[in-house]
């Protein structure tokens, strides 16, 4: 047994087996083989491999699922089998001497960027098939299990190199324990994802491919994790998993009370969500409503744009959902570490201050409109909040509400009904929160995202892991531009909620609800330890 240390994201626990993820760059290796007919041997192993795989899950989702979804599986074996794809990789190891993996990582991508570049959509799309298909072949070529994991079974516990968000948004999260990589912040989104699916993640870790299929322990509140723990340890800690199990059932009991402090000072608690999926645990903890749903996620893992179509009834399904409840749906934040291949983002040298958010809606007006259009029907069934991330001038604020009249417009041409949504701003880079007064004459709310305001304050890579220790949510400048933005927002008698992680900070609560804050918007785990929290407190003393 050997214990390492690596940096927390939150102080749960988690007992399980080891599943290692690889990425593909890292599978890749050497160009030339050094005995191509051993590679060529290897390749039709793998070729086998996949398409008894890609059997195996045509049979499992057509039980499981339904014909639609299953036919995906039968069409990616048919791609498998193309000779534009399994002939070429054959001679490109024959002829020209490649790996096996280097001639499927080469051949793959070439026909992927080919599709990509094809101006008919569905075409285009095609080129994420491609790539679903290397990646698996490149996996069996590996003799690991397969990116998504989705033959494992049991509960177990991830571990990665580095994770990307949407790597970590497809992970199914009734059998994930938790994560363990080598890169990534506990200020990234990766983080927040596995925060919301109530997981332990440690980041930091020296982890090492052989640990695979090993017992492990993490220790979220010791910022440590076990390998090969020895029984006593291992029990010590289920005793531990169940008390704090039995803690969260405690906090069953503020189920329907309000968050209101000693003294009476009432605040509204919302929970955050990445996708639907997470709804249920938002009902469950009892959130007043959705604070932040970040709904880029329904961009990413998906081949192709979301239509109009699509995007409306997601939103329209979590206003149903939710019921006249409180919904804040934020405009697509998109960039930095979320990407989504039909973007064809470019790599930058400076992704946090680059091409992210608003930036890319503003700049592809058509592509934001159809997010606009969708909201605007969706509102037609219910009180809907929204609010646009990354903001930093009130032209950028007026440009916007230009578009939205404009999609009113064109829905209304076509007898589409919309309704008015209630629209506001993220507080999340310095300059807006420096013209907060300018910005609340023409919103109805402000939400502070307190992860992005603490990494341009403090100028600090959030996704840095080299620099996290530096990361201050306590930072007194920080503080201030919130005292700030709460200030503006009361003196234009509109409300301010807090977004970010920090709204979670057990340790901050009492600084935020003392200057005012009317509502924070936590990830559904922390809802009920922070309404505990609230009722402790006195403003007063
Ligand atoms: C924030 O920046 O605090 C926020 C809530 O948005 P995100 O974490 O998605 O950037
Ligand atoms: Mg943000």
């Amino acid at each position: 047994m050997h214990m390492i240390t690596g940096q927390s994201i939150s102080p749960e626990l988690a007992v399980g087996t080891i599943r290692f993820y690889r990425h593909i760059k890292n599978i890749v290796g050497d160009a030339i083989a050094a005995n191509p007919n051993m590679e060529l041997t290897r390749y039709r192993a793998a070729y086998q491999t996949s398409m008894e795989q890609l059997k195996n899950l045509y049979n499992k989702t057509l039980a499981q699922l339904s014909a639609a979804e299953a036919d995906i599986f039968e069409m990616h074996r048919m791609l498998l089998s193309d000779n534009r794809f399994h002939h070429a990789i054959e001679l490109s190891i024959i002829e020209e001497g490649k790996t096996a993996e280097y001639a499927v990582y080469s051949v793959g991508q070439k026909l992927c960027e080919q599709f990509m570049a094809m101006d008919d959509p569905y075409l285009q799309a095609r080129g994420a098939d491609i790539q679903d298909v290397m990646n698996r072949l490149l996996f069996a070529l590996s003799g690991k299990t397969e990116s998504a994991l989705d033959h494992i079974t049991e509960p177990f516990i991830l571990m990665a190199e580095d994770l990307t968000p949407s790597e970590t948004a497809q992970m199914s999260s009734d059998r994930l324990l938790g994560f363990v990589t080598r890169q990534g912040s506990p200020y990234s989104h990766t983080a927040i994802l596995a925060k919301t699916m109530g997981v332990p993640a440690l980041m930091s870790i020296d982890i090492d491919e052989n640990w695979d299929g090993h017992l492990a322990i993490i220790d979220g509140e010791k910022q440590c994790l076990y390998i090969d723990p020895d029984d006593a340890l291992v029990q010590e800690y289920q005793l531990k998993i169940n008390s704090s199990r039995k803690r969260r059932e405690k906090l069953q009991a503020l189920i329907g009370l309000p968050a209101v402090t000693r003294d009476g000072h009432r605040v509204k608690l919302y929970a955050n969500i990445n996708t639907p999926a997470d709804l249920a645990a938002a009902i469950e903890t009892d959130a007043e409503g959705i604070g932040l749903f970040r709904s880029e996620f329904l961009y990413l893992n998906k081949n192709e744009y979301p239509d109009e179509e699509v995007q409306y009834t997601v939103y329209r399904n979590v206003l149903e959902k939710m019921a006249g409840k409180h919904i804040v749906i934020r405009t697509l934040d998109l960039g930095t570490d979320k990407k989504s291949p039909y973007l064809a983002l470019e790599p930058e040298e400076n992704p946090a201050l680059g091409y992210r958010a608003v930036r890319i809606c503003l700049s592809q007006p058509e592509l934001f409109k159809v997010q606009l259009r969708a909201l605007l029907r969706a509102a037609a069934h219910g009180g809907l909040h929204i609010m646009f991330p990354m903001i930093i001038s009130v032209q950028e604020v007026r440009t916007i509400k230009k578009l939205m009249a404009a999609c009113r417009n064109e829905l209304q041409e076509k007898g589409l009904p919309c309704g008015n949504p209630v629209v506001g701003v993220m507080i999340e880079t310095p300059a807006a929160a420096l013209i907060a007064d300018e910005l609340a004459k023409e919103v109805d709310f402000f939400s502070i995202g307190t992860n992005d305001l603490a990494q341009y304050t403090l100028a600090l890579d959030r996704n840095n892991a080299r620099v996290h220790t530096f990361y201050d949510p306590h930072h007194p400048a920080l503080l201030e531009l919130i005292r700030m933005t709460a200030d503006a927002a009361h003196r234009h008698n509109i409300p301010v909620c807090i977004c970010g992680e920090s709204g979670a900070d057990l340790t901050l609560t009492k600084a935020f609800l003392s200057m005012g804050m009317d509502a924070l918007s936590v990830a559904p785990n922390a809802l009920l330890p922070l309404k505990g929290a609230i009722r402790d407190i006195s403003l007063s003393v």
